[in-house]
């Protein structure tokens, strides 16, 4: 049974990340969608909300379910005995960091391969971060986030 790790911080789970996560479970048997604490990013919702949030998000396919880890990606791997690791891939301006953390990963666990899947293209300019500010403007985000998500983000950036 083949399992694809699909890390991600998801500050909050958006139809980008939802349509990747989509694609891969028809490649995949299991998807495992792992929140990542990612401090440094400084996420608007805890690790549980944005698990909870994804969980609503991605309810209605079996083969996907979401976990939190707070550790290192490739021991997630290792604990699932994963053999891929997907990451979307928007434009080439996600090349370079995308580049470098698949090989680092690599170079740390040469037993799972990083598969890069493209999103449908209206989702291609789409990131957590711009939803986040078009909200905290008052902007309109029903066509960027499902809406659990919208009521969320909105009570939180906006009260
Ligand atoms: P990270 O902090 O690890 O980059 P993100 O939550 O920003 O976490 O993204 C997780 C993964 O989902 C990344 O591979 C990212 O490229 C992908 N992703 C995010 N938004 C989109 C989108 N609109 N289309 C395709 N992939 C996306």
């Amino acid at each position: 049974m083949q399992t694809a790790i699909y890390p991600g911080t998801f500050d909050p789970i958006t139809y980008g990340h939802i349509d990747i996560a989509v694609r891969a479970s028809k490649i995949f048997p299991k998807v495992v969608a792992v929140i990542a604490t990612n401090p440094s990013k400084n996420p608007v919702f805890s690790m549980e909300e944005r698990v909870e949030l994804a969980q609503e998000a991605l309810k209605d396919v079996p083969q996907i379910t979401v976990i939190g880890y707070s550790g290192l990606i490739v021991n997630c791997v290792k604990e699932y005995g994963a053999s891929a690791i997907i990451r979307g891939l928007r434009a080439m301006s996600d090349v370079d960091y995308e580049f470098q953390m698949a090989y680092t990963n690599r170079n740390m666990l040469n037993s799972a391969e990083t598969v890069f899947l493209m999103p449908s293209a209206e989702y291609a300019y789409l990131n957590s971060t711009l939803v986040k500010q078009i909200a905290r403007h008052g902007g309109d985000i029903t066509g960027f986030v499902p809406e659990l998500v919208r009521k969320r983000l909105l009570t939180k950036l906006v009260g």
